[in-house]
Protein backbone atom coordinates (compact mmCIF):
# COMPACT_ATOMS: atom_id res chain seq x y z
CA UNK A 1 0.00 0.00 0.00
CA UNK A 2 1.06 3.68 -1.11
CA UNK A 3 -0.75 5.97 1.44
CA UNK A 4 -2.30 9.44 -0.33
CA UNK A 5 -4.58 11.41 1.79
CA UNK A 6 -7.28 11.60 -0.62
CA UNK A 7 -6.82 14.30 -3.46
CA UNK A 8 -10.46 14.75 -3.38
CA UNK A 9 -10.50 16.38 -0.51
CA UNK A 10 -10.00 20.52 -0.09
CA UNK A 11 -7.59 21.09 2.45
CA UNK A 12 -9.13 24.30 4.51
CA UNK A 13 -7.09 25.48 7.51
CA UNK A 14 -10.09 26.67 10.39
CA UNK A 15 -7.43 28.12 12.46
CA UNK A 16 -3.94 28.70 12.60
CA UNK A 17 -3.17 25.18 13.59
CA UNK A 18 -6.86 23.62 12.43
CA UNK A 19 -6.71 21.72 8.99
CA UNK A 20 -10.41 20.95 7.89
CA UNK A 21 -10.08 17.96 5.10
CA UNK A 22 -13.51 18.01 3.22
CA UNK A 23 -15.99 20.39 2.75
CA UNK A 24 -19.05 18.61 3.05
CA UNK A 25 -19.67 19.00 6.64
CA UNK A 26 -20.78 15.37 7.07
CA UNK A 27 -17.56 14.07 5.53
CA UNK A 28 -15.40 16.52 6.62
CA UNK A 29 -12.45 15.43 9.52
CA UNK A 30 -10.69 18.08 11.12
CA UNK A 31 -6.62 17.57 12.59
CA UNK A 32 -6.20 19.90 15.56
CA UNK A 33 -2.56 20.71 16.70
CA UNK A 34 -0.98 21.37 13.05
CA UNK A 35 2.29 22.66 13.74
CA UNK A 36 4.73 23.89 10.68
CA UNK A 37 6.27 20.10 11.00
CA UNK A 38 3.17 18.21 10.94
CA UNK A 39 2.06 20.26 8.02
CA UNK A 40 4.81 19.02 5.97
CA UNK A 41 4.65 15.66 7.38
CA UNK A 42 1.31 15.62 6.00
CA UNK A 43 2.42 16.82 2.72
CA UNK A 44 4.90 13.80 2.17
CA UNK A 45 1.48 11.78 1.88
CA UNK A 46 1.04 11.78 -1.65
CA UNK A 47 0.85 8.28 -2.59
CA UNK A 48 4.65 7.77 -4.05
CA UNK A 49 5.96 6.04 -0.88
CA UNK A 50 4.81 3.09 1.14
CA UNK A 51 4.01 3.34 4.75
CA UNK A 52 7.40 2.73 5.78
CA UNK A 53 9.05 4.96 3.34
CA UNK A 54 6.40 7.61 4.64
CA UNK A 55 7.90 6.78 8.43
CA UNK A 56 11.38 7.35 7.34
CA UNK A 57 10.47 10.16 5.71
CA UNK A 58 8.85 11.74 8.78
CA UNK A 59 12.05 10.73 10.50
CA UNK A 60 14.14 12.58 8.47
CA UNK A 61 11.84 16.65 9.95
CA UNK A 62 12.73 15.28 13.41
CA UNK A 63 9.25 13.38 14.23
CA UNK A 64 9.08 9.68 15.97
CA UNK A 65 8.96 6.74 13.76
CA UNK A 66 6.11 6.06 17.06
CA UNK A 67 4.31 9.08 16.17
CA UNK A 68 4.69 9.28 11.93
CA UNK A 69 2.86 5.53 12.26
CA UNK A 70 0.44 6.48 15.06
CA UNK A 71 -0.64 9.31 12.80
CA UNK A 72 -0.85 7.04 9.35
CA UNK A 73 -3.21 5.30 11.73
CA UNK A 74 -5.25 7.81 12.98
CA UNK A 75 -5.63 9.29 9.36
CA UNK A 76 -6.84 6.12 8.23
CA UNK A 77 -9.55 5.28 10.60
CA UNK A 78 -10.65 8.82 10.39
CA UNK A 79 -10.92 7.48 6.37
CA UNK A 80 -8.40 9.95 4.98
CA UNK A 81 -6.35 7.75 3.29
CA UNK A 82 -6.79 5.47 -0.08
CA UNK A 83 -4.07 3.04 -1.73
CA UNK A 84 -2.31 4.95 -4.72
CA UNK A 85 -1.03 1.89 -6.11
CA UNK A 86 -4.56 0.19 -6.00
CA UNK A 87 -6.00 3.39 -7.43
CA UNK A 88 -3.69 3.30 -10.09
CA UNK A 89 -3.87 -0.42 -11.20
CA UNK A 90 -7.15 -0.41 -11.38
CA UNK A 91 -6.95 2.52 -14.18
CA UNK A 92 -4.67 0.68 -15.96
CA UNK A 93 -7.56 -1.84 -16.37
CA UNK A 94 -8.87 0.34 -19.10
CA UNK A 95 -7.04 2.18 -22.22
CA UNK A 96 -5.30 5.64 -21.21
CA UNK A 97 -7.62 7.71 -22.21
CA UNK A 98 -10.66 6.34 -20.89
CA UNK A 99 -8.59 6.00 -17.65
CA UNK A 100 -7.94 9.68 -17.65
CA UNK A 101 -11.87 10.01 -18.12
CA UNK A 102 -12.34 7.77 -14.96
CA UNK A 103 -10.17 9.95 -12.39
CA UNK A 104 -13.26 12.30 -10.99
CA UNK A 105 -15.37 8.77 -10.78
CA UNK A 106 -12.55 7.40 -8.77
CA UNK A 107 -12.26 10.18 -6.27
CA UNK A 108 -15.88 9.86 -5.85
CA UNK A 109 -16.23 6.27 -4.98
CA UNK A 110 -12.80 7.14 -2.81
CA UNK A 111 -15.08 9.12 -0.69
CA UNK A 112 -18.38 6.66 -0.71
CA UNK A 113 -16.16 3.69 -0.63
CA UNK A 114 -13.81 5.07 2.18
CA UNK A 115 -11.28 2.38 3.30
CA UNK A 116 -7.80 2.51 1.60
CA UNK A 117 -7.97 -0.01 -1.80
CA UNK A 118 -11.85 0.27 -1.21
CA UNK A 119 -12.75 2.76 -3.96
CA UNK A 120 -10.27 0.64 -6.56
CA UNK A 121 -12.03 -2.97 -5.85
CA UNK A 122 -15.52 -1.32 -6.16
CA UNK A 123 -14.75 0.17 -9.65
CA UNK A 124 -13.15 -3.12 -10.42
CA UNK A 125 -16.54 -4.95 -10.15
CA UNK A 126 -17.84 -2.50 -12.35
CA UNK A 127 -15.05 -2.95 -15.04
CA UNK A 128 -15.94 -6.41 -15.13
CA UNK A 129 -20.04 -5.67 -15.62
CA UNK A 130 -21.96 -6.57 -18.41
CA UNK A 131 -25.18 -4.01 -18.72
CA UNK A 132 -27.64 -3.85 -20.99
CA UNK A 133 -29.78 -1.31 -21.95
CA UNK A 134 -32.71 -2.34 -24.17
CA UNK A 135 -34.44 0.89 -25.91
CA UNK A 136 -32.18 3.43 -27.98
CA UNK A 137 -34.59 6.60 -27.27
CA UNK A 138 -34.15 9.77 -25.14
CA UNK A 139 -33.81 8.02 -21.98
CA UNK A 140 -31.87 4.64 -23.35
CA UNK A 141 -29.22 6.02 -25.13
CA UNK A 142 -28.52 8.57 -22.40
CA UNK A 143 -28.56 5.28 -19.96
CA UNK A 144 -25.79 3.82 -21.97
CA UNK A 145 -23.56 6.85 -22.57
CA UNK A 146 -23.70 7.72 -18.38
CA UNK A 147 -22.69 3.72 -17.76
CA UNK A 148 -20.05 3.88 -19.93
CA UNK A 149 -18.70 7.07 -18.68
CA UNK A 150 -18.86 5.65 -15.23
CA UNK A 151 -16.67 2.60 -16.01
CA UNK A 152 -18.92 -0.09 -16.43
CA UNK A 153 -17.04 -2.73 -18.51
CA UNK A 154 -19.24 -3.47 -21.00
CA UNK A 155 -22.50 -1.25 -22.31
CA UNK A 156 -24.58 -2.67 -24.98
CA UNK A 157 -27.75 -0.33 -26.02
CA UNK A 158 -29.85 -2.49 -28.18
CA UNK A 159 -32.85 -1.25 -30.16
CA UNK A 160 -34.38 -1.74 -33.83
CA UNK A 161 -35.11 1.08 -36.49
CA UNK A 162 -33.32 4.28 -37.41
CA UNK A 163 -32.85 7.24 -35.04
CA UNK A 164 -36.21 9.90 -35.10
CA UNK A 165 -35.97 13.33 -34.25
CA UNK A 166 -38.21 12.02 -31.28
CA UNK A 167 -34.73 10.02 -29.92
CA UNK A 168 -32.44 13.00 -29.72
CA UNK A 169 -31.72 14.43 -26.20
CA UNK A 170 -29.18 15.55 -24.04
CA UNK A 171 -26.89 12.83 -23.24
CA UNK A 172 -28.16 11.02 -25.99
CA UNK A 173 -28.29 11.04 -29.62
CA UNK A 174 -27.20 14.00 -31.10
CA UNK A 175 -29.89 15.78 -34.01
CA UNK A 176 -26.85 14.48 -36.64
CA UNK A 177 -27.86 11.08 -35.72
CA UNK A 178 -31.42 11.11 -37.20
CA UNK A 179 -31.37 8.66 -40.04
CA UNK A 180 -28.82 6.50 -38.66
CA UNK A 181 -29.63 2.76 -37.45
CA UNK A 182 -30.28 3.22 -34.07
CA UNK A 183 -28.11 -0.22 -32.78
CA UNK A 184 -25.51 1.63 -34.93
CA UNK A 185 -25.51 5.05 -33.43
CA UNK A 186 -25.67 3.88 -29.83
CA UNK A 187 -22.71 1.48 -30.19
CA UNK A 188 -20.99 4.76 -31.86
CA UNK A 189 -22.40 6.82 -28.50
CA UNK A 190 -21.27 4.49 -26.06
CA UNK A 191 -17.98 3.73 -27.62
CA UNK A 192 -17.18 7.94 -27.62
CA UNK A 193 -18.16 7.82 -24.01
CA UNK A 194 -15.36 5.97 -23.05
CA UNK A 195 -12.75 8.51 -24.45
CA UNK A 196 -12.30 6.65 -27.87
CA UNK A 197 -10.73 8.59 -29.87
CA UNK A 198 -12.57 9.88 -32.93
CA UNK A 199 -12.54 7.96 -36.01
CA UNK A 200 -10.99 4.66 -33.44
CA UNK A 201 -12.88 1.68 -34.57
CA UNK A 202 -14.54 -0.05 -31.95
CA UNK A 203 -14.91 -3.37 -31.31
CA UNK A 204 -17.81 -5.27 -32.71
CA UNK A 205 -19.66 -7.50 -29.55
CA UNK A 206 -19.33 -11.32 -29.78
CA UNK A 207 -22.32 -13.03 -31.94
CA UNK A 208 -23.45 -14.65 -28.68
CA UNK A 209 -22.35 -12.32 -25.71
CA UNK A 210 -22.53 -13.63 -22.35
CA UNK A 211 -25.84 -13.41 -20.14
CA UNK A 212 -25.90 -9.29 -18.96
CA UNK A 213 -25.06 -8.77 -15.13
CA UNK A 214 -28.30 -6.37 -15.32
CA UNK A 215 -30.56 -5.15 -18.11
CA UNK A 216 -32.35 -1.76 -18.33
CA UNK A 217 -35.72 -1.53 -19.58
CA UNK A 218 -35.82 1.56 -21.41
CA UNK A 219 -38.70 1.96 -23.94
CA UNK A 220 -38.95 5.02 -26.55
CA UNK A 221 -42.36 5.80 -25.85
CA UNK A 222 -41.81 5.25 -21.94
CA UNK A 223 -45.32 3.24 -21.47
CA UNK A 224 -43.62 -0.11 -20.68
CA UNK A 225 -42.04 1.39 -17.78
CA UNK A 226 -45.22 1.06 -16.31
CA UNK A 227 -45.92 -2.92 -18.10
CA UNK A 228 -44.13 -5.28 -15.33
CA UNK A 229 -45.41 -8.20 -17.19
CA UNK A 230 -43.78 -7.40 -20.35
CA UNK A 231 -42.32 -10.18 -22.28
CA UNK A 232 -38.83 -8.98 -21.83
CA UNK A 233 -39.34 -9.02 -18.02
CA UNK A 234 -40.71 -11.75 -17.63
CA UNK A 235 -37.25 -14.06 -19.56
CA UNK A 236 -35.33 -11.90 -16.95
CA UNK A 237 -37.27 -13.13 -14.02
CA UNK A 238 -36.97 -16.73 -15.15
CA UNK A 239 -33.11 -15.95 -15.54
CA UNK A 240 -32.40 -14.81 -12.10
CA UNK A 241 -31.66 -11.21 -14.17
CA UNK A 242 -31.70 -8.38 -12.69
CA UNK A 243 -33.41 -5.32 -14.49
CA UNK A 244 -34.44 -1.73 -13.83
CA UNK A 245 -37.29 0.13 -15.17
CA UNK A 246 -37.34 3.52 -16.38
CA UNK A 247 -38.77 6.06 -19.04
CA UNK A 248 -40.50 9.18 -19.52
CA UNK A 249 -44.47 8.88 -19.53
CA UNK A 250 -46.44 12.00 -20.32
CA UNK A 251 -45.05 14.36 -17.77
CA UNK A 252 -43.68 12.03 -15.25
CA UNK A 253 -40.20 10.36 -14.93
CA UNK A 254 -39.92 6.69 -13.61
CA UNK A 255 -36.57 4.64 -12.21
CA UNK A 256 -37.55 1.87 -10.95
CA UNK A 257 -38.65 -0.72 -9.62
CA UNK A 258 -34.89 -2.17 -9.75
CA UNK A 259 -35.86 -6.13 -9.78
CA UNK A 260 -33.28 -8.16 -7.90
CA UNK A 261 -35.12 -11.90 -9.06
CA UNK A 262 -36.53 -13.44 -6.02
CA UNK A 263 -35.17 -10.76 -3.43
CA UNK A 264 -37.53 -7.64 -4.01
CA UNK A 265 -40.17 -6.61 -5.63
CA UNK A 266 -41.26 -6.76 -9.07
CA UNK A 267 -42.68 -5.54 -12.33
CA UNK A 268 -45.77 -7.26 -11.47
CA UNK A 269 -45.84 -6.41 -8.23
CA UNK A 270 -45.91 -2.96 -9.45
CA UNK A 271 -48.58 -3.60 -11.98
CA UNK A 272 -50.60 -5.44 -9.19
CA UNK A 273 -49.83 -2.68 -6.28
CA UNK A 274 -51.15 -0.14 -9.35
CA UNK A 275 -54.40 -2.79 -9.72
CA UNK A 276 -55.69 -2.61 -6.15
CA UNK A 277 -55.67 1.61 -6.45
CA UNK A 278 -57.30 1.64 -10.15
CA UNK A 279 -59.10 -1.73 -10.91
CA UNK A 280 -59.22 -0.97 -14.30
CA UNK A 281 -55.24 -0.49 -14.35
CA UNK A 282 -55.00 -4.09 -16.32
CA UNK A 283 -57.19 -2.95 -19.05
CA UNK A 284 -55.83 0.35 -19.37
CA UNK A 285 -52.33 -1.31 -19.37
CA UNK A 286 -53.39 -3.76 -21.86
CA UNK A 287 -53.88 -1.09 -24.54
CA UNK A 288 -50.53 0.34 -24.06
CA UNK A 289 -48.20 -2.31 -24.28
CA UNK A 290 -46.61 -2.97 -27.63
CA UNK A 291 -48.60 -1.81 -30.41
CA UNK A 292 -51.38 -1.51 -28.21
CA UNK A 293 -55.03 0.84 -29.82
CA UNK A 294 -54.35 3.28 -26.87
CA UNK A 295 -50.91 4.44 -27.53
CA UNK A 296 -50.47 8.09 -27.21
CA UNK A 297 -50.09 9.38 -31.31
CA UNK A 298 -47.11 11.98 -29.94
CA UNK A 299 -45.21 10.75 -26.93
CA UNK A 300 -44.40 13.77 -24.66
CA UNK A 301 -41.12 13.73 -23.10
CA UNK A 302 -39.07 16.81 -21.55
CA UNK A 303 -35.39 17.08 -22.58
CA UNK A 304 -34.14 18.00 -19.21
CA UNK A 305 -36.39 15.25 -17.50
CA UNK A 306 -34.73 12.22 -19.95
CA UNK A 307 -31.61 13.70 -19.29
CA UNK A 308 -32.01 13.55 -15.08
CA UNK A 309 -34.07 10.23 -14.90
CA UNK A 310 -31.17 8.88 -17.08
CA UNK A 311 -29.14 9.95 -15.05
CA UNK A 312 -30.29 8.86 -11.94
CA UNK A 313 -31.23 5.16 -13.48
CA UNK A 314 -27.12 4.67 -13.87
CA UNK A 315 -26.66 5.86 -10.52
CA UNK A 316 -28.93 3.22 -9.65
CA UNK A 317 -27.19 0.84 -11.72
CA UNK A 318 -24.06 1.85 -10.53
CA UNK A 319 -25.23 2.06 -6.71
CA UNK A 320 -26.54 -1.78 -7.04
CA UNK A 321 -23.17 -3.26 -9.15
CA UNK A 322 -21.06 -1.25 -6.37
CA UNK A 323 -23.11 -3.16 -3.66
CA UNK A 324 -25.37 -0.42 -2.81
CA UNK A 325 -29.36 -0.94 -2.55
CA UNK A 326 -30.24 1.89 -4.52
CA UNK A 327 -34.09 3.09 -3.70
CA UNK A 328 -34.99 1.69 -6.47
CA UNK A 329 -35.43 -1.59 -5.38
CA UNK A 330 -38.84 -1.77 -3.44
CA UNK A 331 -40.00 1.40 -4.53
CA UNK A 332 -39.39 3.62 -7.42
CA UNK A 333 -38.74 7.51 -7.89
CA UNK A 334 -40.95 9.84 -9.77
CA UNK A 335 -39.53 12.83 -11.02
CA UNK A 336 -42.42 15.21 -12.83
CA UNK A 337 -41.99 17.67 -15.22
CA UNK A 338 -44.51 19.88 -13.70
CA UNK A 339 -42.59 20.47 -10.57
CA UNK A 340 -39.06 19.54 -10.60
CA UNK A 341 -39.74 17.30 -7.37
CA UNK A 342 -38.35 13.85 -6.83
CA UNK A 343 -40.66 11.67 -5.03
CA UNK A 344 -39.24 7.60 -3.70
CA UNK A 345 -42.70 5.50 -3.58
CA UNK A 346 -42.40 2.21 -1.66
CA UNK A 347 -43.26 -0.99 -3.49
CA UNK A 348 -43.81 -4.23 -1.07
CA UNK A 349 -43.78 -7.64 -3.02
CA UNK A 350 -47.67 -7.98 -3.89
CA UNK A 351 -49.41 -10.76 -2.42
CA UNK A 352 -50.90 -12.04 -5.53
CA UNK A 353 -47.67 -12.40 -7.16
CA UNK A 354 -45.30 -15.37 -7.14
CA UNK A 355 -41.99 -13.75 -7.65
CA UNK A 356 -40.60 -14.05 -3.88
CA UNK A 357 -42.07 -17.72 -3.14
CA UNK A 358 -39.35 -19.83 -4.03
CA UNK A 359 -36.92 -17.03 -2.29
CA UNK A 360 -35.85 -18.67 1.05
CA UNK A 361 -32.76 -17.10 0.42
CA UNK A 362 -30.97 -13.76 1.89
CA UNK A 363 -31.49 -10.83 0.16
CA UNK A 364 -28.76 -10.04 -2.30
CA UNK A 365 -27.17 -7.05 -2.45
CA UNK A 366 -24.83 -6.72 -5.33
CA UNK A 367 -23.08 -8.73 -7.96
CA UNK A 368 -19.73 -7.93 -7.05
CA UNK A 369 -18.98 -11.62 -8.24
ZN1 LIG B 1 -43.65 -9.74 -8.10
Amino acid sequence: MRPVIKPALSRLWREKQTLQFGTVRRHARLIEGVDRRLALFLELIDGTRDGPSVVAAGQRLGLSAEYCQGMLDSLAHSELLDDAKALHDVLELYPAARGELLGPELSSLSLVHPAPGEAAAVLRGRARARVEVRGAGRVGAAVGTALAAGGIGEVAVLDRGRVAARDCAPGGFPPSDIGRLRATAARELVHRATGAPVGERYRRPPAAPPPPTLVVLAPRDGSAAYTGAAVDAQELMRAGIPHLYTGVLEHLGVVGPLVVPGASACGSCATLARRDQDEAWPRLLAQLIDEGPGRPRAPACDGAVAASVAGLAALHVQLYLDGVLPPSVDGWCELSAADGMVRRLRLRSHPDCGCLWQSGTPRQTGTMA
